[in-house]
């Protein structure tokens, strides 16, 4: 198996695995963080460390962390905790709220779900690169605007929103704005004393941590503040209630100091995987590379291709041995065309021919060489199949 879709999940890196072991075991470290004797001091003492860990790479106060479920936990709490903080949506209190066409699901089924409770969301078209430009947010903005919610990378086409020059004019306009950092954290350089996001999402399972733990960063100067999603013992600052796991979080920290260790060495193996496979594939007659044009910038770790005149998942279920993913892996499950293709204004055929190739540490360029002479061979034989006229 040559498992190309580390941008749906990673595997635990062995030394996350390491670092969790003592939490897990049967005659390990179990003791509540929240207890006041030793069993509960040490695991209070792991979680915190690990804690300095996450802030650590992203240039953020280890008491701006609050340890969530995930990054679909992390973004429901930072927008509805946001608005609901003001007392937004309200009869006669108009709550705006301005993100893009192209974010994860579980922010645009968020803001749905906010829209039912009579928000007004504005869903920004990005550019045919996937970007959504500093310039067509703040063009949004009213004075009703209560949150900008924007995705730093996104996670099937690779675009990157240029956060470090729309952070500044939003702190300018009084504007709170919350980042989607899963796919960005690790993979580009993040500095939060640098650049003044209100609300940042990151999750452990997109870089070798594990499933099921994620963090959110909520600023402390100026405060940004949000009403829990989650009712409880006031763990979290009273931000998210609920028992720590620590081994989750001692392994969501853990991860999170390997990526800063491994920083540019992640970058350099990504990003020459990412173009020696686009070297290969571009030889296909026809394809389109989707999101950033080439010597823009882009995420290092994803490569997102259409092959007209071929399914998408026709192409993937014939690769046999490769795993990778057709369209977006959250919306395969149904046989719609990515929305995030749709977005870029791709046509529904050329969306569906879409496959996206993720890399990650122990991908070598001889599984490349393999996965780009399989998808030369399966393209050429599929499109022969094909009845659809030839337009490649
Ligand atoms: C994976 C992902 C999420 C969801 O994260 P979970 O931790 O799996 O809930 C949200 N946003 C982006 C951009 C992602 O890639």
């Amino acid at each position: 198996m040559i498992y190309l879709d580390y941008a749906a999940t990673t595997p635990l890196d062995e030394r996350v695995f390491e670092a969790m072991l003592p939490y897990l075991k049967p005659d390990g470290l179990h003791g509540n963080p929240a207890s006041t004797h030793g069993p509960g001091f040490k695991a209070r003492a792991a979680v915190e460390a690990a804690r300095r860990q996450v802030a650590s790479l992203i240039g953020a106060d280890a008491s701006e962390i609050i340890w969530t479920s995930g990054a679909t936990e992390s973004n429901n709490l930072a927008i509805k905790g946001a608005l609901e903080f003001r007392g937004l949506p309200k009869a006669g209190k108009p709550a705006h709220i301005v993100t893009s066409k192209t974010e994860h699901k579980c922010v645009l089924d968020t803001c749905r779900h906010l829209e039912t409770l009579g928000a007004r969301v504005t869903y920004l078209k990005p550019d045919a690169d996937g970007r959504v430009s500093p310039e067509a947010v703040m063009a949004a903005i009213t004075p009703d605007t209560a949150l900008v919610s924007l995705m730093w990378v996104n996670n099937e086409i690779g675009a990157v929103n240029d956060i470090e020059r729309l952070a500044p004019s939003l702190r300018e306009r009084g504007v709170m704005l919350h980042v989607d950092a899963a796919q960005a954290a690790g993979k580009l350089a993040i500095d939060l004393a640098a650049v003044p996001i209100d609300l940042l999402s990151l999750s452990a399972h997109k870089l070798y941590g594990p499933k099921g733990v994620g963090a959110l960063f909520v600023r402390r100067k100026p405060r940004a503040r949000l009403s829990p999603q989650m009712h409880g013992g006031g763990h979290e600052q009273g931000m998210r209630s609920g028992t720590l796991a620590p081994h989750q979080v001692v392994g969501m920290g853990a991860a999170c100091a390997l990526a800063a260790e491994r920083f540019e060495a992640d970058i350099a193996h990504w990003s020459g995987l990412r173009d020696a496979l686009w070297t290969r594939l571009r030889e296909v007659p026809g394809v389109l590379r989707n999101g950033p044009a080439e010597g823009t910038r882009a995420a290092p770790h994803l490569l997102n291709l259409s092959f007209p005149g071929v399914e998408g998942e026709a192409l993937r279920a014939s690769l046999g041995g490769i795993a990778v993913s057709s369209g977006s892996a959250c919306s395969s499950a149904t046989a719609e065309p990515s929305y995030v293709l749709r977005a870029l204004g791709r046509d529904d055929e050329t969306a569906n021919a879409s496959l996206r190739f993720s890399f990650g540490r122990k991908t070598t360029l001889a599984e490349i060489e393999t996965v780009a002479r399989t998808v030369i061979e399966q393209v050429a034989w599929l499109r022969e199949l094909s009845p659809l006229p030839r337009t490649w």
